[in-house]
């Protein structure tokens, strides 16, 4: 942690850049959300998770949790929210989707860097999200160039614990560096909370994630069973509310929405019709409100059938293996699950996520994908070549989607997605 943080009071053109923020910057968050209430067949249980985005997003509250829990911001699910809970606070996820304060960031970072860290940089430049303002630490794994220059950006101004990641993961000597950054980050936790990492303390937060989880693999596996049972877009914002929620709170509210989703199931009532293409998307984190692709995907006549990305059921879905009962057993096992089976593209070697979307294509019998990459994404594009080669092995249509932080491509991309859907409906292979 930096001890001589920079903290200085806005000057002026911050404060015309909050003067902006407080005009239009919940205008996209008010119009995604209406845009998800209007697709049809919305399940009445996904409203408290739509009320979460709109609490922070429009209204601009702070994340709802027991009186006197701190928050720590994650930039990255490799950050085990299992220790922070242990030591006391509520981890929140500010990887950032907003237009808004994109347009803020791009004034004051490089041209090329990526949309998800300049918005980033928008929010903390203004005082106007209590969500990302109130946060008593910063935890920012070291996964890629944007990631690391944002780390070193926040270290002078905020508390921010920076977490090295391997790029390799498969040999001892790298995920041994990882425990050790593990202990690092807990020692901060620890200045920052007063609490520290007991053995009851953890096995309680692996208990309270495992509930989360359980109900997880109940929605996963309903939509195994019945890919048409919910729309992609709903089940992203599922995903994406799990960000800002306190977790026991989160666990009910899915155990309501699989509730109500296997009643529909026994009635044979589906969210879309068989001959819907079901689409799968992957690449760069698709993260609120930068619904864009979903809902251009639903509203032009496709399935979201499933998401390949971290702000999906990916970013959640793996439990810690848990061998040896001890603080040093658990936190082993957190770093294993943080980092070998994730298929990001930060990882030297990342052949897994080709398995992975393979399994995801039999599993909800996928017709096309849709490769996402926010522009400047470059770890996502490098590998987008190595998918292509492969989908045209299985004969499954792909194509490539680059998009920024603006409404500005909207229309292009309508037209493209359109078309795609069109094709896979008359039964060609390739866009
Ligand atoms: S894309 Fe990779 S580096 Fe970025 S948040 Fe997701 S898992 Fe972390
Ligand atoms: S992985 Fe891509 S989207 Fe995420 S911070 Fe790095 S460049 Fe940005």
């Amino acid at each position: 942690m930096n001890e001589n943080l920079n903290i200085t009071p806005m000057n002026s053109a911050q404060v015309r850049q909050q003067e902006r923020f407080d005009r239009k910057g919940t205008a996209v968050a008010e119009k995604m959300l209406r845009q998800i209430r209007e697709l049809s067949h919305m399940p009445e249980t996904l409203n408290p998770f739509l009320e979460t985005l709109e609490s922070i997003f429009s209204r601009r509250e702070d994340a709802l949790r027991p009186a006197g829990v701190p928050t720590v911001g994650t930039y990255c699910v490799m950050v085990p929210p299992e220790m922070i809970y242990a030591q006391g606070a509520m981890p929140v996820k500010l990887c950032s989707g907003s237009y808004t304060a994109f347009g803020i960031g791009n004034d004051i970072s490089p041209r090329d860097a990526c949309p998800l860290v300049k918005a980033v940089m928008g929010f903390e430049e203004i005082d106007a999200m209590p969500v990302y303002q109130n946060c008593s630490l910063m935890a920012v794994p070291v996964t890629c160039d944007c990631k690391k220059k944002l780390a070193g950006w926040l270290q002078k101004r905020r508390p921010t614990a920076v977490l090295h990641i391997p790029a390799n993961r498969d040999q001892d000597e790298d995920m041994e560096s990882f425990v050790g950054e593990l202990y690092r980050f807990s020692e901060t936790l620890e200045q920052v909370t007063g609490i520290p990492l007991t053995y009851k303390s953890l096995a309680d937060a692996c208990c309270m994630t495992a509930d989360a989880q359980y109900q997880l693999s109940r929605f996963i596996n309903l939509r195994r069973k019945h890919p048409l049972i919910i729309r992609g877009s709903f089940s992203m914002s599922v995903m994406n509310a799990l960000s800002y929620t306190w977790l026991p709170d989160w666990t009910k509210q899915l155990s309501d929405l699989n509730d109500e989703l296997e009643n529909l199931a026994k009635q044979k009532e589906m969210a879309v019709k068989e001959n819907q293409p079901r689409i799968l998307l992957t690449g760069s984190p698709v993260i609120f409100p930068n619904f864009k692709i979903p809902l251009l995907i639903e509203s032009m006549g496709g399935l979201l059938a499933a998401d390949e990305t971290c702000m999906g059921e990916r970013g959640f879905y793996d439990p810690p293996a848990i061998v040896d009962r001890t603080v040093d057993g658990m936190l082993r096992a957190l770093s294993n699950r943080a980092t070998r089976p994730c298929t990001c593209p930060t990882f030297a070697d990342n052949q897994r996520r080709i398995y992975r979307i393979r399994q995801l294509i039999k599993d909800y019998r996928i017709q096309g994908v849709i490769y996402h990459v926010l522009r400047g994404c470059l770890v996502y594009d490098y590998e987008y070549r190595q998918l292509e080669e492969e989908m045209d092995r299985l004969g499954i249509p792909v194509i490539r989607v680059e998009t920024d932080y603006n409404e500005e491509d909207v229309e292009q991309l309508r037209i493209r997605v359109e078309a795609f859907i069109e094709l896979i409906k008359y039964g060609g292979n390739r866009s």
